[in-house]
């Protein structure tokens, strides 16, 4: 008998009943693969020849449930847009289950648009080709960035139509993930008003996520503090890539700090602090310049959860969640500060740094210029390079510039290392290439009425590598034209 497809480790399962849904995903009528992210694969030590089987393929769509699977929808609740949703849960995804991978780090193999569950309300529960695709990208890009993210292990057609707000191909994507244990998930629990579960919630969480948290005197406390500082450095990263998730509702927040549900998010183009693609975002609230409030305003909606099981005494629980909260902002403006100075060439970081950065957002502000290649020009200016390594064919600083540009190089040469050096380091963390909005649309196009994916390949195989500047890769950095911007994107469920 051959060996099982997945090495299923499952741990959710061990938690009682009212966590989760047990139920298989919903077959569907010809499952295509479209992509398998062969390197993510071979992390978690899969069999990429078998996952392109038929036996794959079918495992993959949710038509066979293989061996060791234990498939479950997880319940949750969730602000959404500030307003409060006792009962959300996977409406449209199935765990099948975890494993281990080669670094021995647990994860979630979850298939997004199995099918309906208990907790699908309204919906049916697939998901359309667009959405599969835009996640895929975006989630990929962001990884390859080194932002914390959910992972995508494959997108498939399933051979259906779904309705819309027409006829729709639909998808599944096969999303890996640290865990989807989200902040909803403890709200859930906290709405119920029982410590019982919420304990074991939190004690499941310091097991897979922050185990040094064991060690302290308050371990719920010490869980706290970690989610904080590690979501007040995730969304840091989102910052200095210059993007936007649109939909940071409390169920769309990892206790993990991985960035997850790529609906309506993007990438900004021009750099404007008050940027808003989401269709359904019509006060802003989830603009750029708003994601590290709207964070802490997520985590004051955990600590909340948490005063339950904080401390017996609830004016202690309570004094205990706002110093925890009150960490956030520190912890960001170092994250941010340090990753600035990264990406202005600077080691050290000094008095004035700051200032330097924000100035420059405030000239790209004003010229309504480039964020990205604004930045990566900048470290084709570190030091003298060839032009084939250049985007200077697709970006320059105008004369606006110029005293600014003067006060950077004279603030490098104070700075320890060789201009060869501080290239080398600004090339790795300014990239050239990032899932912009047109190119995103342009191939999700493609694909959804064409049928033709080799642009979509193009596009994940270029961003795959986003800090090596290739000259003949120049139209997937290159902005929008005035006719390619994209001004709103959609959730699409
Ligand atoms: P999202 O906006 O994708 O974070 O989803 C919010 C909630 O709606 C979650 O509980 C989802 O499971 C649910 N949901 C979204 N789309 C669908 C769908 N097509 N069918 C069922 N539930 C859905
Ligand atoms: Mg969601």
């Amino acid at each position: 008998m051959d060996a099982a497809l997945f090495q299923f480790d499952n741990s959710y399962t061990l938690l009682p009943e009212r966590f989760y849904a047990r139920l298989p995903p919903t077959p569907v009528a010809g499952p295509q693969l479209v992509r398998l992210n062969e390197p993510l694969a071979r992390h978690l030590g899969l069999d990429v020849e078998r996952l392109h089987s038929p036996e794959g393929i079918e495992t993959l769509a949710g038509n066979r449930v293989p061996d060791g699977a234990e498939p479950l929808a997880m319940a949750y609740a969730g602000f959404q847009f500030g307003s409060w949703v006792p009962q959300l849960g996977d409406g449209r995804a199935i765990l099948l289950g975890e494993l281990l991978d080669r670094d021995g780090v647990r994860c979630d193999l979850q298939l997004k648009g199995a099918g309906r569950t208990p907790f699908s309300r309204m919906g049916d529960g697939r998901a359309v080709l667009g959405p599969v695709l835009r996640e895929y990208i975006v989630s990929e890009a962001m990884a390859a960035l080194g932002v914390p993210t959910t992972r995508s292990l494959a997108a498939l057609l399933t051979g259906e139509q779904i309705m819309r707000e027409s006829h729709l191909p639909g998808a599944v994507l096969v999303r890996v993930a640290k865990s989807h244990v989200r902040v909803g998930t403890f709200q859930f629990f906290a709405a119920q008003g029982d410590p019982g579960p919420l304990r074991q919630l939190a004690e499941y969480v310091i097991d897979r996520h922050y185990p040094s948290s064991r060690a302290a005197h308050n371990s719920i406390e010490a869980l706290l503090r970690a989610v904080v500082r590690q979501q007040a450095r995730s969304v840091a990263s989102w910052q200095l890539v210059g993007f936007i998730h649109g939909v940071m509702n409390t169920d769309n927040m990892l206790l993990s700090g991985e960035t997850v549900d790529y609906g309506p998010c993007a990438f900004m183009d021009a750099y404007r602090p008050d940027a808003v693609f989401s269709s359904i975002d019509h006060g802003g609230r989830y603009a750029y310049e708003n994601q590290p409030g709207i964070a802490q305003w997520n985590l004051a909606c955990l600590a909340q959860a948490l005063v339950p099981i904080l401390d017996v005494d609830r004016a202690q629980a309570v004094s205990l969640a706002q110093s925890a909260i009150d960490e956030f902002q520190a912890v960001f403006r170092d994250a941010y500060g340090q990753g600035m100075g990264a990406k202005l060439g600077l080691v050290e970081t000094h008095d004035g740094d700051v200032a330097l950065g924000s100035d420059l957002l405030t000239l790209l502000n004003h010229e309504q210029d480039d964020f990205t290649l604004a930045f990566r020009r900048l470290a084709d200016l570190a030091a003298p390079v060839t032009t084939e390594e250049q985007v200077v064919e697709i970006f320059d600083f105008s004369s606006a510039y110029g005293p600014w540009l003067e006060r950077w190089k004279n603030r490098c040469a104070t700075d320890p290392r060789s201009t060869r050096e501080r290239q080398q380091s600004m090339y790795a963390v300014n990239p050239a290439f990032i899932p912009r909005n047109h190119l995103v649309e342009e191939v999700i196009q493609a694909s959804v009425t064409k049928n033709e994916f080799g642009p979509f390949h193009a596009l994940v195989d270029v961003l795959a590598c986003p800090f090596s500047y290739r000259s003949e890769c120049v139209r997937y950095a290159m902005p929008p034209r005035p006719d390619q911007r994209v001004f709103q994107t959609f959730c699409g469920t």
